[in-house]
């Protein structure tokens, strides 16, 4: 029978090469992961696309969905909201995918208050002066949206210690690797075995429990 996808949330501090990571680990293996697709109400940056990097909605069409329950988990991040639409990742989960959020961290520990078996991941840049350095470096941010994200930054580095793994972007292809076999050893999770767990005990208790009471 075929497994169910594991859920796996990625976070870490804007400017940490989240997205480059994302596309890189989705390219190496196209049949194992499906991305979530957000929905936010922040405009699309230059080379961005509707449907794509994200669903842009007006802050009404936003609110819609939280009326509907149609989101896993939503926050607000720098003036805007962004939240993880639920279908698509319950289907991609039962189809068998490893379904990958990327999403800050309020977000994430809601997702692991509701699905506790949700593996939380957060990546980091190998120190803050070279985080700095890259949201600089994009050039697509004014200097108060820079500002916003290096405070927010340092709110964010208090809750680091509640993921399950730390992961450092210095290398991408280190990273990248990393990343996927953490995830595919949450595959062998005793929570993610239960089935098997429960087979072998049975089959052993069967086979075995009564050659012992003679
Ligand atoms: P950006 O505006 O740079 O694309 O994203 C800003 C932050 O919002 C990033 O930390 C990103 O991970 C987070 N984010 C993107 N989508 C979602 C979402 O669906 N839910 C939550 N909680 N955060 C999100």
């Amino acid at each position: 029978m075929a497994q169910k996808g594991i859920l796996a949330v990625v976070s870490g501090f804007s400017g940490a090469g989240k997205g480059t990571l994302m596309k890189a680990l989705l390219a190496s293996h196209p049949e194992q992961y499906a991305l979530s697709i957000s929905a936010t109400t922040r405009s699309p940056r230059a080379g961005e696309e509707h449907g794509r990097e994200y669903f842009f909605l007006s802050k009404e069409e936003f609110e819609g969905l939280i009326a509907q329950d149609a989101l896993i988990e939503y926050a607000r991040y720098v003036g805007n909201y962004y939240g993880t639409p639920r279908a698509y990742v319950l289907e991609q989960m039962a189809a068998g995918k490893d379904v990958i959020l990327e999403i800050e961290i309020q977000g994430a520990l809601k997702v692991k208050e509701r699905f506790p078996d949700t593996l939380l991941l957060f990546v980091t840049p190998p120190s803050a002066a070279e985080l700095e350095r890259r949201l600089r470096s994009r050039g697509t941010e004014t200097e108060d949206v820079i500002r916003g994200r290096l405070c927010r930054a340092a709110e964010e580095a208090a809750c680091m210690d509640r993921y399950d793994y730390i992961l450092v972007n210095d290398d991408l292809d280190i990273c990248v690797k990393e990343m996927h076999d953490l995830i595919q050893s949450q595959h062998r999770s005793t929570s993610g075995s239960q089935e098997l767990i429960d087979a072998i005990k049975a089959e052993l208790n069967n086979t075995y429990s009564s050659v012992l009471q003679k």
